[in-house]
């Protein structure tokens, strides 16, 4: 008999308390248990359980929801932690296969084979783990790749001589440089970056059990992107320097006259130190290589599609050939990477511990925050400019225009993700006008048409068109 005042409670507030939802949430899941759905509610529920883009994201939690863009299912990121915390990816690596099992659907075709190649050692050797794995696999992944990668950088290469004044040193340059790092060479590069070494090491970080160590690294290598380290000209201040002595635990304040590259080595060096605690060669190798560079002898650093293509950006940045810029997209995208070739995956683990292995074959799949309008272009931090996307895919549209990046993917993909958007209306998680302006949103901002099923449109008639565009573009501002 407790139903009545609970729903007296729920349907008096109707229009009144529309703006107080947080007040009402709670009943939310109460009645949502009693079945009273649809009929009564459904033109217009003020009680939805998602409020913004933690509440979105986390409804991966419980719910099996997909791709705006590839389609493929979105991982929980509290699952993702649990395997990490319960040391399922640093356990030996028959029962590692045997818990992977559960989680085929969210990997790639290259991760896939990894975890294929890994079932097929573990006849063999049972009870070795990841990153052992990854050193058996090594010498014959690494002679694969290079036969993969060879061919595109030959083909690269054929286009310095059409490259404009200007770009064709830098370009040339690069391509060099790319050599030595696929064949694993020596040589001296040319400046470090701070900025560059705090997202390898945040990477890393995602990767440790051990949170307490992940903020302390993160913490230390925050210094490394300041405006002062950045910036030449800017002069050190005492309160800067003396915040890194501090951070490093750091003694003999007065003794030296600090320079930048001696506060950027104290960091570096602090980070080592834990990498030595934890035991993580990756940490080591990161921090060795920075060390190098900053005081410019020679190092092998790795070849990294992602920063390949972040320096050829830099180089190729208002160039006006938009035609040969094309080209070079098209080939460079047929550059194997972790997600493509099973050995760009095992090469590109080569130092990791065995949590980063397998924390690394499922993040991809992590459902992330999509802002349809990038924010950098104005897109509001709104749900109606929100969509779930994996995180693989919102890596790599960044700020692309979405009527671009859209291509790629199958139209199917966007029904399946709308319908499954329109099911959580019904299910109480999303309000129809949310959900309407998401699909606003997303047709304006794609140019695609979605049509759903009719059972949508029923109960939610289309609105006006133009009214929809002037919104959009209000949104868009
Ligand atoms: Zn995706």
């Amino acid at each position: 008999m407790r139903i009545a005042p609970l729903l007296s409670n729920f349907i008096k507030p109707f229009g009144i308390y529309k703006n107080n939802q947080n007040e009402y949430s709670s009943y939310n899941t109460t009645v949502k248990t009693f079945g009273l759905k649809q009929d009564i509610f459904v033109k217009e529920p003020s009680f939805t359980s998602i409020k913004g883009g933690t509440d979105f994201k986390n409804l991966v939690d419980t719910k099996k929801l997909h791709c705006i863009y590839c389609g493929r299912p979105l991982l929980s990121a509290k699952v993702l932690n649990k395997l990490k915390t319960n040391g399922v990816f640093s356990d030996s690596i028959k029962n590692f296969v045997q818990q992977m099992l559960n989680y085929t659907e969210y990997l790639h075709p290259a991760e896939k084979e990894f975890v294929k190649k890994t079932a097929i050692l573990a006849f063999d050797y049972p009870n070795i783990r990841l990153s052992e794995t990854i050193k058996k696999l090594f010498p014959q992944a690494y002679k694969e790749l290079l036969n993969e990668q060879k061919p595109v950088f030959k083909e690269l290469a054929t286009l310095v001589n059409e490259m404009p004044r200007g770009y064709k040193t830098k370009f040339k340059e690069l391509l060099k440089i790319s050599k030595y790092k696929i064949e694993e060479k020596e040589y001296i590069p040319q400046k470090f970056s701070g900025k560059e070494f705090r997202y390898k090491m945040s990477r890393i970080e995602d990767t440790l059990k051990d949170e307490y160590m992940a903020k302390k690294i993160n913490k230390l290598s925050e210094p490394l992107i300041h405006p002062i380290m950045r910036k030449e000209k800017e002069p050190l201040t005492q309160k800067f320097i003396n915040d890194i002595l501090f951070l490093t635990e750091t003694r003999d304040i007065n003794s030296i006259n600090w320079t930048k590259k001696d506060l950027e080595l104290l960091i570096i060096n602090k980070i080592k130190q834990y990498g030595e605690i934890l035991n993580r060669k990756d940490i080591l190798y990161l921090c060795d290589s920075a060390q190098k560079t900053i005081e410019g002898k020679p190092v092998k650093v790795k070849f990294s599609n992602k920063s390949f293509k972040y320096d050829l950006n830099t180089i190729l940045e208002g160039m006006p050939d938009i035609q040969l810029r094309q080209k070079i997209d098209s080939i460079v995208s047929k550059l194997p990477n972790s997600l493509t070739s099973v050995n760009a995956f095992i090469i590109k683990h080569e130092l990791a511990a065995s949590d980063a292995i397998g924390y690394d074959l499922l993040r991809p799949s992590v459902a992330t925050i999509e802002h349809m309008v990038p924010r950098s272009l104005g897109g509001a931090s709104k749900l109606n400019n929100y969509a779930l996307a994996c995180s693989r895919d919102n890596n790599m549209r960044s700020d692309t225009d979405l009527k671009e990046f859209i291509k790629k993917f199958d139209k199917k993909n966007q029904i399946k993700y709308f319908a499954d958007i329109f099911e959580e209306v019904y299910n109480w998680n999303i309000s129809m006008d949310t959900a309407e302006e998401m699909l606003e949103t997303f047709m304006y901002e794609s140019g695609r048409q979605i049509s759903l099923p009719k059972t949508y449109s029923k109960t939610a008639p289309r609105k006006q068109n133009n009214k929809i565009i002037n919104k959009c573009k209000k949104r868009r501002k």
